[in-house]
């Protein structure tokens, strides 16, 4: 009990009383219920791969969105994480690729641009046809600066740069 719950309190936003609780639900559900979570988290790290053309993890890279025949390569939506990517996906209404950075510029937290897929990105833009960029990073102070830093580094070629519209459903 005392493992599990020093565990549990290791993940984002869960502390003693929220672990403990967790630990209690996991001791007195049915027993498939922790062996389904312990099996998940066990393969979660061994099955997971960056897809080579977008970086997002995905179960195979390609992934199944760049793989897709009918996504529109020339539309490139940029994202910070793996999870934005995926929050867009769920909305259903881009039919575009992705490319996702690894992070917004922070450098407090040490995120310069060489952290960050850029030159990466730089060389997609460049070689595949892109013919709009959206920007798409998150609306903090972090990712407007990034969204400003990618519109500056991406001047010079022939994409459209835009970046997403907020405060809209
Ligand atoms: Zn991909």
């Amino acid at each position: 009990m005392d493992r599990l719950v020093a565990s549990l309190k290791r993940l984002p936003g869960i502390g003693e009383k929220s672990a403990t609780r967790l630990a209690y639900f996991l001791l007195s559900a049915p027993e498939d219920v922790s062996r389904e979570l312990a099996e998940a988290i066990d393969r979660l790290q061994r099955d997971t791969v960056v897809c080579e053309t977008c970086y997002t993890l995905s179960d195979r890279t390609p992934c199944p969105v760049c793989a897709h025949s009918e996504r529109d390569a020339t539309l490139v939506c940029v994202v910070e994480e793996p999870a934005d990517m995926a929050a867009i996906e769920r909305s259903g209404g881009f039919r575009g690729l992705y490319h996702v950075l690894g992070g917004a510029l922070s450098p407090i937290d040490g995120m310069g641009p060489e952290t960050l897929r850029v030159n990466e990105l730089e060389r997609r833009v460049a070689s595949v046809g892109v013919k709009e960029v959206i920007l798409a990073t998150n609306p903090t102070a972090e990712g407007d600066a990034t969204a400003h830093f990618l519109a500056d580094r991406l001047q010079g070629s022939s994409a459209r740069i835009t970046r997403i519209a907020y405060g809209m459903p």
